[in-house]
């Protein structure tokens, strides 16, 4: 077996972050139209902070707009609603994205769903998901579309191939899935629940672990020639850790993303894409 590629993450999100860029400055001279996101954070969750201040500098990097909206954590729904469909109806907002937990008993799907489908650059609203799920995906989740992304990039022969997703959230397992089914691959949806996980891992081509526990997949849940995505962020003592034991499995693959430098920086670059996406759809229709 020849030595597994590990894909790199952050390589992939900057030629995607730089399309996005020369994108958006062809956009702009054609139309006129900066593309504008907006942040919106509900108390001070310090990771919280830490992503949105990103996103916002990721988008003046592209040349985009950055508007950035702090709430309290004691805010009462009516007033979030209320930022919400003022940020729906603002001309120079394309993108909306609620940075998520809200903090109890703020509902995050509630909100989630108040936001205009056609500003969803997260991907989250019923609408976004439910035109995932019938084929006809119009703003994707970001992390799921990242990845998608990834295996592009090595080559991924998915049509036909056996794609195993562990992990059902609907940030990631779950739209990644309908991803997979539409790019034609067999997709095995595993959970919690599932009997024999590393049976059905074994039987992979790709496999993607979004799951939230330290390197659950071994040596021994894993096929010769697998194409392996960990999605797992966990933090440890031994620093950040992958859902995948990356050294167990990567003899064994044909391409592995590692953690941290893989999944994690196409995020943000997705909802670059996004955004401009949303910018493109929304002048269409002035
Ligand atoms: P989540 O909402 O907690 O979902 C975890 C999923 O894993 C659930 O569907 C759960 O099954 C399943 N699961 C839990 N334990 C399992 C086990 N022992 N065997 C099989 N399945 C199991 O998590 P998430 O938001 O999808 O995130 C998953 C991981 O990805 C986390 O580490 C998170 O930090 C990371 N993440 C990374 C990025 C990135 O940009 N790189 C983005 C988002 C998330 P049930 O449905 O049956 O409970």
């Amino acid at each position: 077996m020849p030595d597994a590629i590990v894909i790199d993450g952050k390589a992939v999100a900057a030629r995607v972050r730089e399309r996005v860029r020369e994108e958006v400055a062809g956009f702009t001279a054609e139309t006129g139209v900066v593309p504008g996101l907006a942040t919106v954070i509900v108390g001070d969750d310090p990771a919280s902070r830490i992503y949105v201040r990103r996103k916002g500098e990721a988008c003046r990097e592209a040349g985009m707009a950055s508007f950035h909206h702090e709430l309290g954590a004691d805010t009462p729904a009516g007033e979030l609603e209320a930022m919400l469909e003022g940020l729906n109806a603002d001309p120079a907002v394309h993108g909306v994205l609620l940075q998520l937990p809200l903090p109890a008993p703020l509902d995050g799907d509630a909100m989630t769903a108040l936001i205009d489908p056609a500003k969803d650059v997260d991907g989250l609203t019923p609408v976004s998901a439910g035109l995932l799920a019938r084929g006809t995906p119009r703003l994707v989740p970001c992390t799921p579309g990242g990845i998608m992304e990834l295996l592009r990039e090595v080559g991924t022969d998915l049509a036909g191939a056996h794609a195993v997703v562990v992990g059902r959230s609907n940030l990631v397992g779950r739209p990644l899935a309908a991803l997979l089914l539409a790019a034609n691959a067999t997709v095995t949806h595993c959970h919690s629940r599932t009997r024999d996980l590393a049976a059905e891992c074994r039987r992979a081509d790709v496999l993607v672990a979004a799951v939230g526990v330290p390197q659950l997949v071994g040596a021994d849940m894993v096929g010769e020639g697998v194409t392996v995505i960990d999605v797992g962020m966990n933090r440890t003592e031994a620093g950040l850790v992958g859902d995948v034991d990356f050294d167990a499995v990567r003899p064994r693959a044909r391409a592995i993303t590692p953690v941290p430098g893989g999944v994690g920086p196409m995020t943000i670059a997705m909802l670059l894409g996004n955004t401009l996406r949303a910018a493109r759809g929304l002048a269409a229709r002035r």
